[in-house]
This record gives C-alpha cells, sequence and structure tokens, in this order.
C-alpha cells in the first residue's frame, strides 16, 4: 500500500542525518541553505568510491564511465525543471551562473551583431527592487561594461511589486527582464508568466532566479517560457559548489562563453578558439561531477516525494509560520499579509531589538534563523529597516519547530526590556 502524500512529507525528516544528529536544534534556515538527506550523502560517497574519475578528457572507460554518470546527472536536472539537456550549464552555485550569462552578455554586446541578446549604449535591463544582490549587482556591473541602463520596479511598503508597475518600468528599449521567482525575504511569488508575456510585448529577454522556487514547487522552465534561469543545489537538498544556468538551446548557442579554457573548445591556435556547443561550451575546467551526481540525487528524492506534495507542505508551514510570528506582540512581518501566497519563509521585526539580538536569542535557544539584510541591501533601504530576522522552513521542518520559534520569540521583548 502506497503512503498518503502528506504522511510521506511527516516522516520525511527520518530521512536527514542533521536534523536526526542534532535532535536540540530547530533548523529555519532552509533558505540560506538546506540539509541533504542521506541519499544525496551516499550517492556521492558511493560515486567518490567507486566511479570517481575525470568527465570529458581521455578515452579510459574511467573517464567513460564518470561522464555518463555527469550527463546522466545533468538530464536529471533537466527533467526535473522542466528544460533540455543541452540547455543545463553546470555552475558553482546561481550567483556564479548569474554573472557568467553576464559575462556572455558582455562579450556578445562587444562582439556586436544582431540578436536580441545584443545590448547596445541606451538599452535598458529591468530589475526590482527585491532583488538579491546575485541577481543585481552582476547585471550593474554588465550596464557599466555596454553602456546599457539599469531601471528598478519599485515596490510597495510592504516589498511587494506589481505587473503594473513593472509595465510602467519596461520600455520599446528594454532588452532583459530579470527578477526573482520567489523572494528571498518576502516570500512573495512572482507572475513569470505574466512577465514573459510582458516582455514577448517589447522584444525583451527573461532571467527567473529560480533560487528560492526549484527547492519548494513544481518548475516547467518550457512551460513558463522564460529565456534563462539560474538555482542552486544546495538550498534544494543538493551539495555545494554546483549550480545551474538554464538558457534556451539556441540562444545558448548564439552567445560567446563568457569564460574560456581546456575542455570547451573544438580547435585551438596561438591566435584564437572555436566552441564546442552548449552547454559544454560554458564549461571549462573541471567540473563538479561528485556534486552533479549528489544533485540528481536530491532530485530523485524531491521527485519520490512529488514537488506538489512538498508545495502543499510548505503552504501549511507558511501559515504557520505567519500565524505564529504575528502572534508575538511587537513583532511585525515583511511582505504579504497574513493568508495571502508566500513561501514558507518569514521575515520579521521585533520593535526596540535589533536583529542581530534577536537571532542571538533565538539562537541561544537551539532556534537557527538567519538575520541580516539577506544580500538585499535596497529592499531593506526601502523598507526603512537595517536588517530583519528570517524564519524559512523545508520539508524536514515539523510543526514543533514552528511552535519553538513561537515561544522563543515571544520572550525576546522581555529579555531586551523592549516590552517596557
Ligand atoms: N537569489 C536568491 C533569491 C537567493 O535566495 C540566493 C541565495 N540566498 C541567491 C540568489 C544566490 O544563491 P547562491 O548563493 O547559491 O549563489
Amino acid at each position: 500500500m502506497t503512503m498518503p502524500r502528506s504522511t510521506a512529507m511527516r516522516q520525511a525528516r527520518a530521512d536527514f542525518p542533521f536534523v536526526q544528529r542534532r535532535p536540540g536544534q530547530v533548523y529555519l534556515d532552509s533558505a540560506a541553505t538546506s540539509q541533504p538527506p542521506a541519499v544525496v550523502l551516499d550517492a556521492q560517497r558511493t560515486f567518490t568510491e567507486t566511479a570517481y574519475a575525470a568527465v570529458h578528457r581521455g578515452s579510459s572507460a574511467a573517464t567513460g564511465s564518470a561522464t555518463t554518470a555527469f550527463e546522466s546527472a545533468r538530464a536529471r536536472i533537466a527533467r526535473f525543471v522542466g528544460a533540455g539537456d543541452d540547455e543545463i550549464v553546470w555552475t558553482e552555485n546561481a550567483t556564479d551562473a548569474i554573472n557568467l550569462l553576464a559575462w556572455s552578455l558582455t562579450d556578445a554586446a562587444h562582439e556586436g551583431g544582431e540578436g536580441a541578446w545584443v545590448l547596445h549604449p541606451g538599452d535598458e535591463i529591468v530589475i526590482t527592487e527585491a532583488e538579491h544582490h546575485a541577481n543585481l549587482v552582476p547585471w550593474q556591473r554588465l550596464a557599466a561594461r555596454t553602456g546599457a541602463i539599469l531601471r528598478a520596479v519599485p515596490v510597495d511598503d510592504d516589498g511587494l511589486w506589481t505587473l503594473d508597475a513593472m509595465a510602467g518600468v519596461v520600455s520599446e528599449r528594454t532588452r532583459l527582464i530579470a527578477f526573482a521567482h520567489v523572494s528571498n525575504v518576502t516570500g512573495f511569488v512572482a507572475p513569470v508568466e505574466d512577465v514573459v508575456a510582458l516582455a514577448a510585448r517589447h522584444g525583451a529577454l527573461t532571467f527567473l532566479d529560480a533560487c528560492q522556487s526549484a527547492p519548494h514547487r513544481p518548475l516547467d522552465l518550457h512551460g513558463l517560457g522564460v529565456d534563462f534561469a539560474a538555482f542552486s543545489a544546495h538550498k534544494m537538498l543538493g551539495p555545494t559548489g554546483i549550480g545551474v544556468l538554464y538558457g534556451r538551446t539556441e540562444l545558448l548557442n548564439a552567445l560567446p562563453p563568457g569564460r574560456t579554457g581546456g575542455s570547451a573548445i573544438t580547435t585551438v591556435t596561438l591566435e584564437s578558439a572555436g566552441f564546442l556547443p552548449a552547454p559544454h561550451r560554458f564549461e571549462p575546467g573541471t567540473q563538479p561531477v561528485v556534486q552533479a551526481v549528489g544533485f540528481a540525487a536530491a532530485a530523485d528524492y524531491l521527485d519520490d516525494l512529488g514537488l506538489t506534495a512538498v508545495a502543499e507542505r510548505e503552504h501549511e508551514l507558511a501559515q504557520a509560520l505567519v500565524d505564529t510570528v504575528v502572534r508575538v506582540p511587537g513583532v511585525r512581518i515583511l511582505g504579504p499579509a497574513p493568508g495571502a501566497e508566500r513561501a514558507a519563509l518569514v521575515s520579521f521585526v521585533v520593535d526596540g531589538v535589533h536583529p542581530h539580538d534577536v537571532g542571538q536569542f533565538l539562537d541561544d535557544r537551539g532556534v537557527t534563523v538567519r538575520t541580516g539584510h539577506h544580500c538585499a541591501q535596497p529592499l531593506h533601504r526601502r523598507l526603512g529597516v537595517p536588517a530583519t530576522t528570517r524564519a524559512s522552513a523545508y520539508v524536514y521542518t515539523t510543526d514543533d519547530d514552528i511552535a519553538a520559534l513561537g515561544e522563543a520569540l515571544a520572550e525576546v521583548r522581555g529579555f531586551f526590556g523592549a516590552d517596557r
């Protein structure tokens, strides 16, 4: 008899060595990085012990089987996000993926020619005021290198932006719209298909920062119609050291590689080089093969749980987080109003107590959260707070974890004398 999905989700905790070995710790920082299940660690260890070798180099049998594992992992991740195998470029993480794209677009601009991806001085790149620095600073640098202009979609007092606000910023000069699917600060979920339609009306390309969506909800990149996307394995139960740049095949093959070296080439002379088709043209140097194997195991694990079931459970966890935090006197949450759609994370401020003190206090009580600006300084500046405290959940989070957060939070203001 198959187990009902919700039961499978509640029992998932047993699969995670970290939560098993640290029973006193309430880990509510999965939006920063997630804990890998044993199957991911086992897959990496088995591969390392039995099949470890350089990939795509030489003709040995060892290289052949390592390459097969490496390319199967790529196909596995492609299937996980609704992409073609050739559209998945391995990178170090999402930040690296965005930088790689920004450098490729820089080279394309300098080489000139025709194409939606060729930036000219005065062309515009649109981002939102809520972006993570990873989806902001590389575009600032791209603009500086090409003469393009960066425009930001404003957010409201809750840190949210609307399609109307975006439409007010996009113009016939817009060449690229780069935005997060899910905000790592507010948990806001972007209307991706509407943005893609808006971009198409202006002949602009789209880049989706899927760091906070790929781990938590079914993701179909072809279905959404975005041109580029990025995400990191370590936020989706996989290892650190590997991420993905997704690009539509014809775009990846049209772009110069942005970074170069061994392996990614066809013919090299002392003066010039030819490059392989995508994705390998973007992957010079020795590749993160062990991490790729672990990442594929994470995708298998998430698919076994079922991404729809994961999303449903996280919907419950999101509501529980919000209900728990808003109930504490003197605590204010950022982002969507209670009851509105949001990811399973909540950032908040505690009246009269600095977020770092809140974080330290919670940590002393065994509750691990994140404090700071969460790599989103412009958003925090707009909201008039220097920093916030963020609690985020994932498949191993229990209702008890959230209750523990609520109990500890209820004591914070009293401890710091902020309730007097
Ligand atoms: N974008 C968002 C929305 C994120 O939450 C993060 C990680 N905090 C990143 C980009 C960058 O991811 P990484 O550090 O894995 O490159």
